[in-house]
């Protein structure tokens, strides 16, 4: 057997994994990132294709130029049309397609893993592919982990409302969505993006999971979930205005429970 130290292990040389260990590196730690994939093998279940502002910037930061460098290489559409249940959320041609930091872009999501490998790369380390993670064995719990002020943070689809079938009245025209199986544990296919995977727990089970690791919850953010454009409320449809009602994402924050 051999041993290896190192600063940081990264599992998965996905977007996520290859940023963070770019991240990681300009904060002056050395992360070894591993793959239970070989390298030129398909990656199972993520393809995101839309690469937004923020993620460019994001990236930016991580690797100076690196943004906007996938920016040019992916596309910009001339327009923007949004589709939810079969109506137009949203139609506006795109302006300022061509400056940077673009609003979004569209790129395979293996052309995205090869520029940030590519970056990676130039730092001299290479990801261990074939690498497949089977057991962590834990050194210390988040709770404990977590300075005595400080707060883990983290967000998640809303097991109330996300992936609950807008309805509309057939009489009133009301809008509502439709809630069922709330308090089953379930595991299933979500048709969007070409299909995933989606747990659903209900909100009692997050909360019971946290404590038992030591942390309470100290914050609730139910954003309202809002048109994909920035014209202000009083241009927003009927039905923009009823769908940002009703938050589709919840962000928790938790802070240690006194021992
Ligand atoms: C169909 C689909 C379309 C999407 N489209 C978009 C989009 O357009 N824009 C967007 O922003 N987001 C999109 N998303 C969400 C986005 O793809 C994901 O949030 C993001 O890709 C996740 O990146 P990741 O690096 O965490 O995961 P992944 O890209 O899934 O990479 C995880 C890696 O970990 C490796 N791995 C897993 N288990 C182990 C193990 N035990 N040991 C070692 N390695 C392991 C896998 O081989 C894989 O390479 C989409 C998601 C799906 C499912």
């Amino acid at each position: 057997m051999t041993t290896t130290e190192c600063d940081l292990v990264i599992v998965g040389a996905g977007p996520v994994g290859l940023a963070t260990a770019l991240f990681a590196r300009s904060i002056g730690l050395e992360p070894v990132v591993v793959d239970a994939r070989d390298e030129l093998g398909p990656g199972v279940g993520s393809r995101a294709l839309f690469v937004h502002r923020d993620s460019l910037m994001l990236l930016d930061a991580a690797a100076p130029g690196l943004g906007r460098e996938i920016g040019e290489f992916g596309l910009v559409w001339e327009r923007r049309r949004t589709l939810y249940s079969g109506h137009t959320v949203y139609d506006r041609p795109e302006r300022h397609r061509n400056e940077h930091p673009r609003s979004y872009t569209c790129l395979r999501q293996a052309d995205t893993e090869r520029f940030l490998r590519t970056r990676y790369a130039a730092g001299g380390a290479t990801v261990r592919w074939g690498t497949r993670v089977t057991a962590v064995e834990p050194r210390s719990r988040v709770a404990t982990a977590l300075e005595p002020t400080g707060s883990f943070v983290f967000s998640f689809l809303h097991p109330c409302f996300f992936g609950r079938r807008p309805v509309e009245d057939p009489v009133t025209g009301m809008w509502s969505r439709h809630v069922n199986g709330y308090l089953a544990h379930e595991q299933r296919n979500v048709q969007s993006f070409g299909g995933h995977t989606h747990y659903h727990r209900p909100l009692s089970w997050y909360a019971t999971s946290l404590a038992d690791h030591g942390l309470a919850i100290t914050g609730l953010d139910e954003p309202r979930t809002l048109p994909s454009h920035n014209r202000p409320e009083s241009e927003w449809s009927d039905y923009e205005r009823w769908f940002a009602t009703i938050p589709t994402m919840i962000a928790v924050a938790c802070h240690r429970l006194p021992r």
